[in-house]
Protein backbone atom coordinates (compact mmCIF):
# COMPACT_ATOMS: atom_id res chain seq x y z
CA UNK A 1 0.00 0.00 0.00
CA UNK A 2 1.52 2.82 -1.22
CA UNK A 3 0.32 5.92 -0.60
CA UNK A 4 0.15 9.38 -2.76
CA UNK A 5 1.79 11.66 0.14
CA UNK A 6 0.40 15.22 -1.67
CA UNK A 7 -3.28 13.61 -1.90
CA UNK A 8 -2.82 12.93 1.52
CA UNK A 9 -2.23 16.18 3.00
CA UNK A 10 -4.48 17.99 0.14
CA UNK A 11 -1.75 20.24 -1.34
CA UNK A 12 -0.32 21.04 -5.28
CA UNK A 13 3.26 19.30 -6.16
CA UNK A 14 4.29 22.65 -6.13
CA UNK A 15 3.46 23.42 -2.70
CA UNK A 16 6.16 25.03 -0.44
CA UNK A 17 7.92 23.54 2.86
CA UNK A 18 5.23 26.09 5.24
CA UNK A 19 2.09 25.33 2.90
CA UNK A 20 3.02 21.46 3.61
CA UNK A 21 3.68 21.87 7.24
CA UNK A 22 0.44 23.88 7.82
CA UNK A 23 -1.40 21.40 5.73
CA UNK A 24 0.05 18.59 8.10
CA UNK A 25 -0.80 20.54 11.20
CA UNK A 26 -4.39 20.89 10.56
CA UNK A 27 -4.58 17.11 9.62
CA UNK A 28 -3.10 15.79 12.66
CA UNK A 29 -4.73 18.32 15.23
CA UNK A 30 -8.13 16.62 13.65
CA UNK A 31 -6.78 12.52 13.67
CA UNK A 32 -4.50 12.38 16.46
CA UNK A 33 -4.88 9.43 18.39
CA UNK A 34 -4.61 10.78 21.69
CA UNK A 35 -7.96 13.24 20.75
CA UNK A 36 -9.65 9.86 18.54
CA UNK A 37 -8.82 7.52 21.09
CA UNK A 38 -9.73 3.98 20.28
CA UNK A 39 -10.94 5.05 16.88
CA UNK A 40 -8.97 2.80 14.04
CA UNK A 41 -9.89 4.81 11.09
CA UNK A 42 -8.19 7.82 12.75
CA UNK A 43 -5.64 6.25 13.91
CA UNK A 44 -4.94 4.77 10.47
CA UNK A 45 -5.34 8.18 8.84
CA UNK A 46 -2.88 9.95 11.25
CA UNK A 47 -0.44 7.03 9.93
CA UNK A 48 -0.99 8.13 6.54
CA UNK A 49 -0.72 11.89 7.15
CA UNK A 50 2.57 11.35 9.00
CA UNK A 51 3.87 9.09 6.72
CA UNK A 52 3.17 11.81 3.40
CA UNK A 53 4.35 14.32 5.86
CA UNK A 54 7.59 11.89 6.91
CA UNK A 55 8.38 12.03 3.22
CA UNK A 56 7.17 15.35 1.71
CA UNK A 57 9.06 17.33 4.77
CA UNK A 58 12.17 15.89 4.23
CA UNK A 59 13.62 17.57 1.48
CA UNK A 60 15.80 14.25 -0.05
CA UNK A 61 12.87 12.31 0.25
CA UNK A 62 10.73 14.58 -1.44
CA UNK A 63 12.78 15.10 -4.30
CA UNK A 64 13.67 11.29 -4.68
CA UNK A 65 9.73 10.91 -4.70
CA UNK A 66 9.08 13.39 -7.11
CA UNK A 67 11.85 12.20 -9.55
CA UNK A 68 11.21 8.25 -9.19
CA UNK A 69 7.12 8.56 -8.76
CA UNK A 70 4.69 6.85 -6.43
CA UNK A 71 5.35 3.21 -7.33
CA UNK A 72 9.18 3.12 -8.07
CA UNK A 73 9.90 5.47 -4.56
CA UNK A 74 8.13 2.60 -2.41
CA UNK A 75 10.26 -0.12 -4.12
CA UNK A 76 13.32 1.07 -5.20
CA UNK A 77 14.10 4.22 -3.60
CA UNK A 78 16.78 5.09 -1.27
CA UNK A 79 19.75 2.79 -3.20
CA UNK A 80 17.33 0.12 -4.01
CA UNK A 81 16.22 -0.45 -0.76
CA UNK A 82 12.97 1.12 -0.68
CA UNK A 83 11.43 3.49 1.32
CA UNK A 84 11.25 2.47 4.94
CA UNK A 85 7.78 3.47 6.92
CA UNK A 86 8.23 5.26 9.85
CA UNK A 87 7.87 3.23 13.36
CA UNK A 88 4.41 3.88 14.75
CA UNK A 89 3.68 2.49 18.12
CA UNK A 90 1.02 4.88 19.79
CA UNK A 91 0.25 2.33 22.73
CA UNK A 92 3.62 2.02 24.24
CA UNK A 93 3.83 5.93 24.31
CA UNK A 94 6.96 5.89 21.75
CA UNK A 95 7.53 5.50 18.09
CA UNK A 96 8.97 7.51 15.59
CA UNK A 97 6.21 10.43 15.61
CA UNK A 98 5.53 11.88 18.33
CA UNK A 99 9.41 13.42 18.77
CA UNK A 100 8.90 14.64 15.41
CA UNK A 101 5.30 16.31 15.61
CA UNK A 102 5.90 17.52 19.10
CA UNK A 103 8.17 19.64 17.52
CA UNK A 104 6.33 20.66 14.54
CA UNK A 105 3.07 20.84 16.10
CA UNK A 106 3.03 22.88 18.59
CA UNK A 107 6.24 24.76 18.02
CA UNK A 108 9.25 23.77 20.78
CA UNK A 109 9.52 26.96 22.26
CA UNK A 110 6.73 27.01 24.74
CA UNK A 111 6.24 23.44 24.95
CA UNK A 112 8.36 22.63 28.21
CA UNK A 113 6.87 25.41 29.84
CA UNK A 114 3.24 24.89 29.43
CA UNK A 115 3.88 21.12 30.27
CA UNK A 116 2.30 20.94 33.63
CA UNK A 117 4.37 17.01 34.25
CA UNK A 118 6.59 17.43 37.32
CA UNK A 119 10.45 17.91 36.69
CA UNK A 120 9.39 19.76 33.08
CA UNK A 121 8.20 16.79 31.11
CA UNK A 122 6.21 17.20 28.12
CA UNK A 123 2.53 16.89 28.46
CA UNK A 124 0.74 16.18 25.50
CA UNK A 125 -3.02 16.34 27.09
CA UNK A 126 -2.14 19.83 28.71
CA UNK A 127 -2.19 20.93 24.83
CA UNK A 128 -5.55 19.23 23.72
CA UNK A 129 -7.20 20.66 26.92
CA UNK A 130 -6.94 17.20 28.88
CA UNK A 131 -8.86 15.25 26.07
CA UNK A 132 -6.42 12.60 26.42
CA UNK A 133 -8.00 9.47 28.04
CA UNK A 134 -6.79 7.63 30.58
CA UNK A 135 -6.71 4.04 29.40
CA UNK A 136 -5.69 0.74 30.99
CA UNK A 137 -2.79 -0.90 30.77
CA UNK A 138 -2.64 -4.35 28.94
CA UNK A 139 -2.42 -7.47 30.72
CA UNK A 140 0.72 -9.42 30.54
CA UNK A 141 0.86 -13.27 30.44
CA UNK A 142 3.91 -15.41 31.50
CA UNK A 143 3.59 -19.33 31.71
CA UNK A 144 4.58 -21.20 35.06
CA UNK A 145 5.61 -24.56 35.52
CA UNK A 146 4.94 -26.31 38.74
CA UNK A 147 4.93 -30.46 39.81
CA UNK A 148 1.85 -32.03 40.67
CA UNK A 149 2.49 -32.36 44.25
CA UNK A 150 3.08 -28.86 44.27
CA UNK A 151 -0.52 -28.41 42.95
CA UNK A 152 -1.92 -30.51 45.61
CA UNK A 153 -0.21 -28.56 48.64
CA UNK A 154 -0.79 -24.82 46.99
CA UNK A 155 2.44 -23.18 46.63
CA UNK A 156 3.96 -19.68 46.50
CA UNK A 157 5.74 -19.12 43.38
CA UNK A 158 8.82 -16.15 43.40
CA UNK A 159 9.29 -14.57 40.37
CA UNK A 160 11.88 -12.22 39.14
CA UNK A 161 10.15 -9.92 36.34
CA UNK A 162 11.49 -6.80 34.28
CA UNK A 163 8.01 -5.53 34.65
CA UNK A 164 7.23 -2.65 32.32
CA UNK A 165 6.98 0.79 33.98
CA UNK A 166 5.72 4.48 32.95
CA UNK A 167 9.20 6.03 32.58
CA UNK A 168 9.77 8.31 35.33
CA UNK A 169 11.73 10.88 33.94
CA UNK A 170 9.59 11.64 30.94
CA UNK A 171 5.86 10.44 32.70
CA UNK A 172 5.67 8.05 29.48
CA UNK A 173 6.06 10.83 26.57
CA UNK A 174 9.30 9.54 25.64
CA UNK A 175 10.97 13.19 25.21
CA UNK A 176 12.28 15.37 28.03
CA UNK A 177 12.54 19.03 27.51
CA UNK A 178 15.99 20.23 26.45
CA UNK A 179 16.98 24.25 26.22
CA UNK A 180 13.88 25.74 24.28
CA UNK A 181 13.18 22.46 22.72
CA UNK A 182 12.48 18.57 23.34
CA UNK A 183 14.67 15.74 23.12
CA UNK A 184 14.48 11.93 23.28
CA UNK A 185 14.31 10.70 27.06
CA UNK A 186 17.34 9.23 27.68
CA UNK A 187 16.72 6.98 30.57
CA UNK A 188 13.81 4.77 28.20
CA UNK A 189 15.42 5.82 24.66
CA UNK A 190 12.04 7.07 24.17
CA UNK A 191 9.93 4.04 24.55
CA UNK A 192 8.30 5.58 27.41
CA UNK A 193 8.29 2.59 29.41
CA UNK A 194 11.37 1.29 31.38
CA UNK A 195 11.21 -2.35 32.82
CA UNK A 196 11.85 -2.39 36.30
CA UNK A 197 13.51 -6.13 38.10
CA UNK A 198 10.63 -6.48 40.32
CA UNK A 199 10.50 -9.89 42.87
CA UNK A 200 7.40 -11.14 43.14
CA UNK A 201 5.22 -13.50 44.98
CA UNK A 202 2.58 -15.41 43.58
CA UNK A 203 0.12 -17.19 45.37
CA UNK A 204 -0.75 -20.62 44.04
CA UNK A 205 -3.88 -22.16 45.60
CA UNK A 206 -4.13 -25.98 46.69
CA UNK A 207 -5.99 -27.67 43.60
CA UNK A 208 -4.86 -25.78 40.85
CA UNK A 209 -5.27 -27.55 37.37
CA UNK A 210 -3.23 -27.81 34.75
CA UNK A 211 -4.11 -24.63 31.95
CA UNK A 212 -5.57 -22.25 35.06
CA UNK A 213 -4.60 -18.56 35.24
CA UNK A 214 -3.55 -16.60 38.69
CA UNK A 215 -3.96 -13.17 38.14
CA UNK A 216 -1.74 -10.36 40.02
CA UNK A 217 -3.76 -7.18 39.44
CA UNK A 218 -1.15 -4.24 39.01
CA UNK A 219 1.48 -5.65 37.41
CA UNK A 220 1.23 -5.74 33.77
CA UNK A 221 1.98 -3.22 31.51
CA UNK A 222 1.50 0.28 32.81
CA UNK A 223 -1.47 2.38 32.00
CA UNK A 224 -1.91 5.72 29.87
CA UNK A 225 -3.12 9.00 30.78
CA UNK A 226 -2.98 8.07 34.09
CA UNK A 227 -4.78 4.87 33.87
CA UNK A 228 -4.39 2.02 35.83
CA UNK A 229 -1.58 -0.64 35.11
CA UNK A 230 -2.65 -4.11 33.13
CA UNK A 231 -2.68 -7.41 35.44
CA UNK A 232 0.16 -10.26 35.18
CA UNK A 233 -1.31 -13.60 34.26
CA UNK A 234 0.38 -16.64 35.21
CA UNK A 235 -0.52 -19.54 33.37
CA UNK A 236 -0.08 -22.77 35.86
CA UNK A 237 1.01 -26.02 34.23
CA UNK A 238 1.24 -28.66 35.71
CA UNK A 239 4.11 -31.24 35.15
CA UNK A 240 3.33 -34.98 34.46
CA UNK A 241 4.36 -36.89 37.72
CA UNK A 242 5.50 -40.13 37.42
CA UNK A 243 3.74 -41.64 40.13
CA UNK A 244 -0.08 -40.10 39.82
CA UNK A 245 -2.32 -39.67 36.80
CA UNK A 246 -4.57 -36.89 37.39
CA UNK A 247 -8.23 -36.94 36.29
CA UNK A 248 -10.42 -33.92 37.73
CA UNK A 249 -9.69 -33.85 41.35
CA UNK A 250 -9.18 -37.52 41.14
CA UNK A 251 -5.85 -39.45 40.90
CA UNK A 252 -4.85 -43.26 39.11
CA UNK A 253 -1.75 -45.27 40.00
CA UNK A 254 -0.52 -48.64 38.92
CA UNK A 255 0.80 -50.61 42.10
CA UNK A 256 2.62 -53.44 42.39
CA UNK A 257 2.00 -56.39 44.29
CA UNK A 258 2.90 -59.69 45.04
CA UNK A 259 1.14 -62.49 43.32
CA UNK A 260 1.40 -64.55 46.93
CA UNK A 261 -0.62 -61.38 48.64
CA UNK A 262 -2.99 -61.54 45.92
CA UNK A 263 -3.53 -65.22 46.90
CA UNK A 264 -3.19 -65.42 50.05
CA UNK A 265 -4.50 -61.45 50.99
CA UNK A 266 -2.61 -59.01 52.81
CA UNK A 267 -1.36 -55.71 53.08
CA UNK A 268 -0.17 -53.34 50.47
CA UNK A 269 1.69 -49.98 50.55
CA UNK A 270 0.44 -47.84 48.32
CA UNK A 271 2.15 -44.41 47.22
CA UNK A 272 0.36 -41.26 48.35
CA UNK A 273 0.47 -37.54 47.49
CA UNK A 274 1.89 -37.17 51.14
CA UNK A 275 3.93 -40.52 51.71
CA UNK A 276 2.16 -43.87 52.07
CA UNK A 277 -0.74 -45.61 52.86
CA UNK A 278 -1.64 -48.93 53.59
CA UNK A 279 -4.39 -51.19 51.69
CA UNK A 280 -6.12 -54.39 52.95
CA UNK A 281 -6.19 -56.62 50.20
CA UNK A 282 -8.59 -59.72 50.40
CA UNK A 283 -7.34 -63.28 49.76
CA UNK A 284 -8.27 -64.07 45.98
CA UNK A 285 -7.87 -60.61 44.75
CA UNK A 286 -7.35 -60.54 40.90
CA UNK A 287 -4.99 -58.90 39.14
CA UNK A 288 -5.88 -55.81 38.05
CA UNK A 289 -8.46 -54.94 40.60
CA UNK A 290 -9.01 -51.39 41.14
CA UNK A 291 -9.80 -50.27 44.39
CA UNK A 292 -10.44 -46.56 45.92
CA UNK A 293 -8.64 -44.88 48.62
CA UNK A 294 -11.13 -41.99 49.45
CA UNK A 295 -9.93 -38.41 49.52
CA UNK A 296 -6.04 -39.02 48.61
CA UNK A 297 -6.60 -37.04 45.29
CA UNK A 298 -6.43 -33.73 45.17
CA UNK A 299 -7.62 -31.10 46.87
CA UNK A 300 -10.88 -29.13 45.40
CA UNK A 301 -9.97 -25.30 44.61
CA UNK A 302 -12.07 -23.64 47.13
CA UNK A 303 -13.74 -26.13 48.47
CA UNK A 304 -12.87 -27.91 51.66
CA UNK A 305 -12.91 -31.70 49.88
CA UNK A 306 -10.60 -33.79 48.42
CA UNK A 307 -10.77 -36.05 45.14
CA UNK A 308 -9.66 -40.17 45.90
CA UNK A 309 -6.74 -41.89 44.62
CA UNK A 310 -7.59 -44.98 42.62
CA UNK A 311 -5.08 -48.06 42.50
CA UNK A 312 -4.82 -50.73 39.87
CA UNK A 313 -3.13 -53.81 41.54
CA UNK A 314 -0.34 -55.29 39.43
CA UNK A 315 0.63 -58.76 40.25
CA UNK A 316 4.63 -59.19 40.24
CA UNK A 317 5.41 -62.67 39.81
CA UNK A 318 9.08 -64.29 40.93
CA UNK A 319 11.00 -64.56 37.75
CA UNK A 320 13.33 -67.50 38.46
CA UNK A 321 11.60 -70.84 39.67
CA UNK A 322 13.68 -73.88 41.33
CA UNK A 323 12.42 -77.17 40.27
CA UNK A 324 11.41 -77.73 43.56
CA UNK A 325 9.31 -74.66 42.97
CA UNK A 326 8.03 -75.73 39.77
CA UNK A 327 6.93 -78.34 41.88
CA UNK A 328 4.72 -77.23 44.06
CA UNK A 329 3.27 -75.06 41.28
CA UNK A 330 2.72 -77.82 39.09
CA UNK A 331 0.92 -79.24 42.36
CA UNK A 332 -1.22 -75.83 42.98
CA UNK A 333 -2.40 -75.76 39.35
CA UNK A 334 -3.90 -79.28 39.94
CA UNK A 335 -4.90 -78.32 43.63
CA UNK A 336 -7.02 -74.71 42.61
CA UNK A 337 -7.49 -75.35 38.63
CA UNK A 338 -8.50 -71.75 37.76
CA UNK A 339 -12.11 -72.63 36.12
CA UNK A 340 -12.98 -69.35 34.08
CA UNK A 341 -11.06 -69.38 31.53
CA UNK A 342 -13.28 -66.87 30.16
CA UNK A 343 -12.01 -64.01 31.63
CA UNK A 344 -8.36 -64.34 31.67
CA UNK A 345 -6.70 -61.88 33.91
CA UNK A 346 -5.85 -58.47 32.70
ZN1 LIG B 1 11.64 8.26 29.38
Amino acid sequence: MSLDPYKVLGVEKNADASAIKSAYRKLARKYHPDVNSGDAEAENKFKEISEAYDILSDPTKKQEYDNLGREAFYERGFGGSGYQRPDFDFSQGGGFSFNDIFGDLFGTGSSAKRGGRPGGGFSFDTHFGGQTQARKGDDVSLKLTISLREAATGTEAKLELGIPRTCPQCQGQGIVANGGGVRTCPTCGGRGQVNNLENLKAKIPAGIKDGQKVRLKGKGSPGQAGGPPGDLLLEVSVKPDPVFIRKDNDLYADVPVSLYDLLKGGTVEVPTLTGRASLKVPSGTQNGTKMRLKGQGMPISKKKETGDLYVTLKAKLPTKLSPEAMKLVEELAEAAPIEDREKPAS
